[in-house]
């Protein structure tokens, strides 16, 4: 499986960061082995002094697809599920600056945190998804899904002109504001519709 991230997403996390507004997402991809196995601690790597949270709303795609259309995208997620993109935010400005790819900033071992997934009937709107993420139990970012640039069926459709889309991948549709860096010793929690979806510990 692979895993799909969109960048810049949300306006309040575009200004955050003092990006450009993009005409189109911004995609990049992990490997499967950027995944913290399940009860492990996210481990902040040796080649970074500002490891970042972003919290995300996760797809898990169900079946193979390729040029969908964005009307037919709903066909392709039965489950919804929240993650965080660790970002080597250092690591990254260098790359930024330099023009050349972020993988080593955003692709390292460790770098996404999956959790659970449920089912997405089990929602009112996937347009209208309240999430959160606490550090030490203190809320750090807070979003909701209607503030999304591109939303999820648009995301699948522009996403699989470039690779196709097979049972199992992931997509990480992108961070609201508040990102900032952890700490050895804390706690982060992940909740979506006030449903705790994940807990990691940072060393
Ligand atoms: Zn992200």
């Amino acid at each position: 499986m692979k895993i799909i991230c969109i960048g810049r997403n949300y306006v309040k996390h575009i200004e955050e960061l003092q990006n450009e507004r993009p005409d189109e997402p911004v995609i990049f991809l992990k490997p499967d082995s950027a995944i913290v196995l399940k009860k492990f601690p996210f481990v902040i790597p040796e080649f970074s002094n500002d490891i970042h949270h972003e919290v995300e709303v996760l797809v898990k795609i169900n079946k193979v697809g390729k040029y969908i259309d964005t009307k037919f995208a709903y066909k392709y997620y039965d489950e919804i599920g929240l993650g965080i993109d660790f970002t080597a935010r250092d690591l990254q400005a260098k790359l930024k600056e330099k023009g050349l790819p972020w993988e080593k900033a955003k692709a390292f071992d460790g770098s996404a945190v999956v959790s659970e997934f449920i089912p997405k009937t089990e929602f009112e709107s996937l347009d209208n998804l309240n999430f959160e993420l606490t550090n030490n139990g203190t809320v750090v970012q807070k979003g909701n899904t209607q503030h999304m640039l591109w939303k999820i069926d648009e995301i699948i459709a522009y996403v699989s002109q470039y690779f196709t889309l097979r049972i199992g991948d992931i997509i990480f549709t992108g961070t609201p504001e508040g990102v900032a860096k952890v700490n050895p010793d804390d706690v982060l929690e992940g909740f979506l519709e006030g449903k705790k979806l994940f807990r990691i510990q940072v060393k």
